[in-house]
């Protein structure tokens, strides 16, 4: 009943304002987000680095409503990727992009987003990197697919991201595993309608396992984006089946979420990635953390209450 709640207030700008307003509360988002700038965000991707964990960078930002903005997150991702190198820091991280951020969503969005997705991906190349496009709401699925197979032509490295909790998403996987394939297999983050997506845990957890079971038995590189514990065992028991080596799929996980698994899983030998999100365009994303987690709602709340008590924290 919560979840749909929450996610719906992520989306209003009115709450937006309020919530960003507050000056305490970017306390409690510290914890998913790395911070503001560039400086702040490879600081973080440097820790991450040291505990031997590779991270994805994500510059906030869903809203953009002009040609404008859409290029301003372009050139700031073109900017990071060039820090990122002169950092020495591109073997250790790779950039996750949204569609919508970089103008899919304004009169002849999809044409203006893939171009600006052009001029990351020619960015990443020189920064020796790669690049992740992102999956949004289910009116955006067909397109973004669509997008990173023409990214792919002259990016091979592109990766995928596909929703356990859609209906059509296993087909989408077979159509993805191919040799060098990258996809990410999350359970997805939006509020979905029955006609399309599962809408039960259960489901939910079949339908990724089924998604497992196709990608690692294809000659792609399989993405393995979840906390959940069921979930992890599942990917550790059949990749061992296909007998994968560990440069030939990755855990991925979000940053302030299960530090300890992300830890443990990279001393087994296995690659462990980090998203990473910094910008000042926190909101939307924060409200889809607290969706997952009711939990979390009440450790803000509580937060709201004592002006930012830093968080016990759990694993
Ligand atoms: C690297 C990465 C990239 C992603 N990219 C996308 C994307 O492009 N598009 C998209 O729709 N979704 C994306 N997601 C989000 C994903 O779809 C899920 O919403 C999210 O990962 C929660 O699902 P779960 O598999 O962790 O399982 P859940 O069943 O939600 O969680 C399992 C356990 O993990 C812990 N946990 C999970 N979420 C939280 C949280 N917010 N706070 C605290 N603890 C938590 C809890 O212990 C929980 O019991 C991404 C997730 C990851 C890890």
């Amino acid at each position: 009943m919560l979840r749909p709640l929450l996610l719906a207030a992520g989306r209003s700008r009115t709450l937006k304002r309020v919530a960003m307003n507050v000056p305490w509360t970017r306390q409690v988002v510290a914890r998913f987000v790395s911070g503001e700038t560039i400086a702040e965000c490879l600081s973080t991707v440097r820790r991450l680095a040291d505990q031997g964990l590779y991270s994805t960078i994500d510059f906030l930002g869903e809203d953009t409503t002009t040609a404008s903005q859409a290029d301003h997150v372009a050139d700031v991702y073109v900017e990071l990727l060039r820090e990122l190198r002169a950092a020495g820091l591109s073997e250790w991280a790779e950039i996750s992009i949204k569609l919508s951020a970089l103008g899919s969503q304004l009169r002849g969005g999809d044409a203006i987003a893939l171009d600006n997705a052009r001029i990351i991906c020619a960015a990443a190349k020189l920064a020796g990197t790669t690049v992740t496009v992102d999956m949004e709401d289910h009116e955006t699925t067909t397109a973004t697919l669509d997008a990173v197979n023409q990214l792919r032509r002259d990016y091979p490295w592109t990766g995928a991201v596909v929703q356990a909790y859609l209906h059509r998403t296993v087909d989408d996987c077979r159509a993805l595993a191919t040799p060098g394939s990258r996809v990410r297999l999350c359970k997805g983050a939006y509020a979905e309608p029955a006609t399309l997506a599962y809408q039960t845990t259960s489901a939910i957890a079949i339908s990724y396992q089924e998604c497992l079971r196709v990608l690692f038995a294809g000659p792609g590189i399989p993405l393995v984006a979840t906390h959940d514990p069921a979930m992890i065992s599942q990917a550790l028991a059949i990749l061992a089946e296909e007998g994968r080596t560990p440069e030939s799929y990755e855990f991925q996980l979000l940053l302030g979420i299960r530090p300890d698994e992300q830890r443990r899983l990279a001393a087994a030998g296995h690659r462990v990635r980090i998203y990473v999100p910094f910008g000042t365009d926190w909101y939307a994303y924060f409200l889809r953390r607290i969706a997952e987690r009711p939990a979390n709602l009440t450790f803000f709340l509580r937060a709201l209450v004592s002006r930012g008590k830093s968080d016990p924290g759990h694993g």
